[in-house]
């Protein structure tokens, strides 16, 4: 069916065979075959709809996921390499859209596919961003940023004809809505809905990723704003996520009446979910157009908060939004009387100020607002909920203990695992069967083979197979050469220094002198890197800085590069993702504890067989819980003692670095080595920040991490016993399926069916 389909595309478009056609023509005959599939098999329905609010959705390249969902991968593999066509090349062809910074918005991206797969009525709703996150390129060993055209003349996105009029203070601005499908596994498909401004101006754009700021009707989508956890106020944002969230509310009221919902219980067919604090003024946004339709505030108030339910994706302070009265004043004053009311009816009733919406500074705290007028708070992993309610969010969990419930986070698998890691797939379905692809803790049966050598070797040899791949594909694209013989180690998420890609640095520095002072570890390392950093996140640049100055360093070593090299992979997005995890043996997760709320990337290695070495954070302490302490390597202060470093201000990193063995490290940062091919404002502020300031607390975890990583190295050398564990991670992975946390979305919020 797919061979006669394909051929007949490109001999009526193209006039040519599968054979003759170029791999362009190729993929765009696959586009059109796949959004054919698509329509036919129809969409999801039901009594009452999801709109999944996110100013992010990092959905990735969708050729072939489409095709894997919707049961055609193998066999359009199949038929294009009997024409002498690479299915992986064509993939190449297909842009990725970059809609996301990092992890929220590829959980987002994971929801939409696992809401499609497990037959849900739910749509993901956001903006159409242009130039999506800004493209990262290395020049003199910094990172610069470029725009990321991901929009062509054919391709996913499909233009409707709905449009709506947004009103700002002073001006009005008209949306048109554009769609993406979302396919389902073996199920009818979801859309991801897309909103954009008429008025867009593309040229606005100079070089890299400047713009004239001012300019909104015509600027409004062009760039995702590039913060991830952290956020820098400007207007643009609030701009960006009004016109996001009144264009939803439109249409959330458009779909209704075009359903003949009563209004008054819109809360019957409709539920909102407020991914993170950006989608948070859709709460005074659906009482205002409610308002319009003739229903009493008090009454609209009492709908919208049966209808809209919140998660809370970050205990960071600095990423908790908190608008000025004045900004919004400016941008949407059409909101402040009902966000005052709102207050009001807060202020009312509660003493206590904390909980206030409108702060005596005269700041908005969104979320404040989305916990009184939702009802559904939740956390993103077991701890992160814990800390939500006993420190965070304290004074609301005493209001509304009921509201509170815990999400843990989860990956699809037909991406994270089906389309990434095809051999180990086909493996495991040898082993244990097809189940474990609509069941995923059908993966458990694994672990009957947990002694059986032949097993553990055949997981070994694909782990090696899919490193001679990342090899080829490193080589290809930066030039650079690794030894699949090494060991690879793996650290790709943005650049934050709560991740604490500098405590990895600083290992680095304690691995590279160790070598030259005649220690030749046994196996060979591999440290690869793959970060983005928020372009005014200064000490994020510094460590990207020092990073690709060790590179480079290490790299022309001619002892040292025998034992130990460093790539930092540049511009990491989902589809470099896909190549890294597969070929990834050790998988970094070192966030001081209490800081990651989940993590995702942690998920994905353990499914692709990479062992964690991390601290006891985010979704880390399940994966620990799941596997045992024999089958994961943690250190580390724990979240409990962090947090009471931070309460008692005792943290004094300046007493760390006087240790010998951990100055040397930390001053290596600013050695004549360095600064001879590094910038000296960069690395010297980096050494500086380490020692009097380190807020995220490298310092204090630094030993324990350099202990505990070493004890990583050596145990690799006894291959079975490491493949034993890996084996074990496989196995307990199933919990981490997307499609658990949505079942349990289902269940506990949404109640769709
Ligand atoms: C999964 C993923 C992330 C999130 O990684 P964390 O390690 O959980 O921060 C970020 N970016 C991309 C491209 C991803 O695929």
């Amino acid at each position: 069916m797919v061979k006669n389909n394909l051929a007949e595309i490109l001999k009526n478009r193209f006039q040519k065979t599968i054979e003759e056609a170029t791999n362009e023509e190729v993929y765009l005959a696959l586009l059109e075959m796949t959004k054919g599939c698509i329509k036919n098999k129809g969409t999801n329905k039901g009594n009452k709809k999801l709109y999944y609010i996110s100013a992010e959705f990092l959905i990735g390249k969708l050729l072939s996921n489409n095709l894997i969902n919707l049961g055609l991968y193998d066999e359009v593999k199949e038929v294009l390499a009997a024409n002498g066509k690479d299915l992986t090349e064509i993939e190449e062809i297909e842009l990725e859209p970059s809609l996301g910074n990092g992890g929220l918005g590829r959980l987002a991206a994971c929801f939409l596919d696992s809401i499609a797969t497990l037959g849900l009525n739910g749509d993901g709703v956001g903006l159409n961003y242009h130039y999506g996150l800004f493209k990262q390129v290395f020049k003199n060993n910094k990172q610069t940023a470029e725009k990321n055209p991901w929009i062509t003349s054919e391709g996913w996105l499909n233009k409707s004809n709905i449009k709506f009029d947004v009103l700002f203070g002073g001006f009005k601005v008209t949306s048109t809505l554009y769609d993406i499908d979302v396919t389902g596994y073996n199920q009818a498909s979801n859309k991801l809905r897309l909103f954009d401004v008429d008025s867009i101006d593309e040229t606005l754009v100079e070089d890299g990723i400047n713009f004239d700021k001012e300019d909104i009707k015509k600027n409004l989508t062009l760039f995702l704003y590039p913060d991830d956890s952290d956020e820098a106020g400007h207007l643009l944002r609030i701009y960006q996520q009004y016109f996001m969230v009144s264009n939803a509310a439109q249409l959330i009221l458009l779909e209704a009446e075009e359903n003949g919902y009563d209004l008054h219980k819109l809360h019957e067919h409709v539920v909102v979910q407020i991914n993170d604090t950006h989608p948070s003024m859709v709460i005074p946004e659906l009482i205002r157009l409610l308002g319009e339709k003739g229903i009493e505030m008090q009454e609209a108030i009492g709908i919208v908060t049966k209808t809209c339910a919140y998660t809370n994706h970050t205990i960071l302070a600095e990423a908790l939004e908190k608008w000025p009265i004045a900004y919004l004043e400016k941008v949407v004053p059409q909101l402040m009387p009902i966000i005052r009311e709102l207050d009001n009816l807060v202020k009312a009733k509660y003493e206590d100020e904390r909980v206030y919406i409108i702060d005596k500074d005269d700041r908005v705290h969104m979320a404040h607002m989305d916990i009184h007028y939702g009802f559904s708070v939740n956390g993103v992993a077991a701890l992160h909920t814990e800390i939500l309610e006993q420190e965070e969010l304290r004074p609301f969990y005493d209001i509304y203990p009921e509201k509170f419930n815990n999400k843990t986070n989860g990956i699809t698998f037909r991406r994270w695992l089906i389309h990434c890691n095809n051999e180990l797939t086909n493996y495991i379905t040898e082993l244990i069967g097809e189940d474990f692809k609509t069941d995923a803790t059908k993966l458990e049966d694994l672990a009957k083979y947990v002694d059986n050598k032949e097993v553990l070797a055949k997981l070994g040899e694909i782990k090696k197979h899919n490193k001679i791949a990342l090899k080829k594909y490193l080589k290809d694209t930066q030039g650079v050469e690794i030894d699949e013989n090494s060991i690879f180690d793996i650290q790709i998420k943005r650049l934050h220094e709560y991740k604490r890609q500098q405590m990895n640095v600083l290992y680095i520095i304690h691995k590279y002198l160790d070598i030259k002072a005649g220690n030749i570890p046994t196996t060979p390392i591999t440290m690869i890197f793959g970060a983005k950093a928020a372009p005014a996140y200064i000490i994020a640049q510094d460590i990207i800085h020092t990073i690709l100055c060790l590179q480079e360093i290490i790299n022309n070593d001619p002892v040292v590069s025998k034992h130990l090299k460093v790539v930092m992979v540049e511009n990491y997005n989902v589809t470099k993702a896909s190549k890294l995890i597969p070929a990834c043996d050790v998988s970094e997760q070192i966030s001081l504890a209490s800081k990651e709320a989940s993590g995702t990337g942690n998920m994905k290695f353990m499914l692709n067989g990479a062992l964690t070495l991390g601290t006891e954070d985010g979704a880390n302490v399940e994966i620990h819980e799941l596997v045992g302490d024999d089958n994961i390597y943690i250190f580390g202060e724990s979240s409990e003692q962090v947090i009471e470093h931070y309460k008692k201000a005792d943290y004094v990193s300046r007493e760390y670095y006087e240790k010998e063995n951990i100055k040397e490290l930390v001053d290596f940062i600013v050695s004549d080595e360095m600064l001879k091919g590094g910038d000296e404002v960069n690395l010297n502020r980096l050494h500086n920040e380490l020692i009097v300031k380190d807020w995220f607390m490298t310092l204090l975890d630094i030993e324990d991490y350099i202990k505990t990583k070493n004890k990583v190295f050596e145990d690799y050398s006894d291959r079975e016993t490491w493949n034993r564990k890996v084996l074990i991670n496989i196995s307990k992975a199933g919990f981490f399926s997307s499609d658990r946390t949505i079942a349990q979305y289902n269940e506990d919020i949404w109640r769709l069916k």
